[in-house]
């Protein structure tokens, strides 16, 4: 199993799963032509994609969907709520799904997590093959329980560093816009990634990924050192997805 990233962050996300069958694209934010582009820096191109899985109904995630599964026949997987919030016209072939209830794409087992986020019905995703286990955890507001419980054991999580606390106070936006960011619906702080961090399997854990970090409310470095502070004996991989590169493949050993 690999996994990598087209880019990540409020102008657009989108990761590559790849299974020994199956490859499937988490989210699309980016234009057509744009994500072909990224995807050609991947040596993929759209013909390599299995299906399109969208966890939320923003912008940044759910743009470039329509478009590319139109265009390209890719089956889009989503909560009926998701695609009602953002109609996006007929899909060749729209696949609803729901909270926890697990389904396969080619070899890849995927289960949507529900997360509180301010969205209409949002979810994130755990992907397994044997015995790896892949979390994409972003967009959501604050670490509930059942998150933290389904996201314990992972090979390689994509974890949401969104802010820094005191850039976001100090920063640009309106206040209602900082309410929302900081708020229990909004987005995840350095700080309350590293509480999850503190609490995960790390012995398990081979790859941690920065992940949706704003571009104006924080720092890859701020983010680095509020999760270096939980990581003192690990011994994995820290690595930044960015919003112009997001990162290259992370091969998962089996
Ligand atoms: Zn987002
Ligand atoms: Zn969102």
């Amino acid at each position: 199993m690999r996994v990598a990233s087209l880019g990540s962050g409020s102008k657009g996300n989108s990761t590559v799963i790849e299974g020994r069958e199956g490859r499937l694209l988490l989210d699309c934010g980016f234009g057509l032509k744009e994500t072909i582009r990224r995807l050609a820096r991947l040596d993929l191109t759209p013909m390599d994609i299995d299906a399109v899985l969208v966890t939320h109904e923003h912008a940044d995630h759910i743009n470039g969907v329509a478009p590319f599964s139109r265009k390209f026949h890719i089956p889009a997987y989503m909560t009926p709520s998701t695609y009602d919030a953002r109609r996006t016209g007929p899909l060749p072939a729209l696949k609803p799904i729901q909270y926890e209830q697990c389904f396969s794409i080619g070899s890849l087992q995927v289960e949507p997590v529900v997360v509180p986020h301010d969205a209409r019905e949002p979810c994130q995703f755990i992907f397994s093959e044997g015995s790896n286990r892949v979390g994409v955890l972003t967009d959501l507001g604050h670490i509930s329980a059942h998150v933290r419980d389904r996201y314990h054991d992972c090979d390689l999580l994509m974890l949401e560093c969104n802010y820094d606390t005191e850039m976001l106070a100090s920063g640009p936006y309106p206040a209602a816009l900082k309410r929302r960011v900081a708020g229990d619906f909004g987005h995840l702080s350095n700080d309350q990634a590293a509480d999850l961090v503190g609490t995960l399997n790390l012995p398990r854990l081979q790859n941690l990924v920065i992940s949706h970090v704003s571009e104006k409310n924080n720092q890859p470095a701020l983010a680095k050192s509020a999760l270096t502070q939980v990581l003192c004996d690990w011994e994995g991989v820290l690595t930044l997805a960015s919003q112009t590169d997001g990162f290259d493949w992370i091969d998962l050993s089996p």
